[in-house]
């Protein structure tokens, strides 16, 4: 079967600042896969680049068989590929209703955008016992919570997720790594940059390991569990 997501020789750059190197990937339909690496690695570039909201200089993107390298990133959605960006970007002065519509903006069907409001509702009780407040005044696992419920208003097939679980509390990160599994079980792929490599490691199938632009390795999460060095460098062990 053809990967879900594929990056051939993917460049990213800012100016004269080298932020994705030419890195391959694939990602099959109903994975689980984790992007890991230290800070400025150039994970959520990466990210940024397939969704469309950094400019690919090089290489190309496919999903689902097609370029969309050059697609414009309000149209990759409509796809089937969204992305709920690092730092829990929801509206504050919007309701958490009006979050998730504006998340299902490429959906013209009515019925679905209700059927998908609720599937949110249902995944995060919390948000539909809120709908009417303001984002602005949830708390941080709450927000995290919106920005995963908006992204999934358009009814992704892959789902990439920019460090779902910074800043929240070790209770709400267990929940958003459930949640995780919980969507893939329902048929959703997902690409899952962390910093949690410990947690990220127990949900993901497989996982490419990210430094200075490059792919450094890549592997089963369980091979990548088991190396010494990733345990050393990554997992607090020794
Ligand atoms: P983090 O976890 O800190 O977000 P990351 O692995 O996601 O790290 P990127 O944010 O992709 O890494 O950054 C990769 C490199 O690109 C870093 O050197 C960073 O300083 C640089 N960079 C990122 N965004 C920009 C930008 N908008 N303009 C210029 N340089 C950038």
């Amino acid at each position: 079967m053809s990967p879900l997501l594929k990056l051939e020789g993917f460049k990213l750059r800012y100016g004269a600042v080298e932020a994705v190197r030419g890195i391959d990937l694939e990602i099959g339909t109903g994975e689980i896969v984790a992007l890991l690496g230290a800070n400025g690695a150039g994970k959520s570039s990466t990210m940024n680049g397939i969704a469309g909201l950094a400019p690919v200089t090089e290489g190309k993107v496919y999903f689902d068989g097609n370029d969309i390298t050059e697609l414009p990133s309000e149209e990759i959605p409509i796809s089937g590929l969204t992305l709920a960006p690092e730092g829990r970007r929801v509206f504050g002065t919007l309701t958490v209703d009006d979050n998730l519509r504006m998340g299902a903006y490429a959906v013209r069907d009515n019925t679905s955008i209700d059927a998908s409001r609720q599937h949110v509702f249902d995944l995060f009780p919390i948000l539909a016992e809120r709908h009417n407040q303001y984002a602005g005044t949830l708390s941080g696992g709450q927000q995290q919570m919106l920005a995963i419920g908006r992204a999934l208003m358009c009814n992704p097939r892959l789902l990439l997720l920019d460090e779902p679980s910074l800043g929240l509390a070790p209770r709400i990160v267990e929940q958003v790594f459930d949640l995780i599994s919980t969507l893939r079980d329902q048929g959703v792929t997902i690409f899952l940059v962390e910093q949690n490599v410990a947690g990220a490691l127990e949900i993901a199938d497989r996982a490419y390991m990210m430094a200075s632009g490059q792919i450094i390795r890549e592997g089963s999460a369980a091979a990548m569990r088991a190396s010494d060095d990733m345990s050393a460098a990554y997992l607090g062990e020794h």
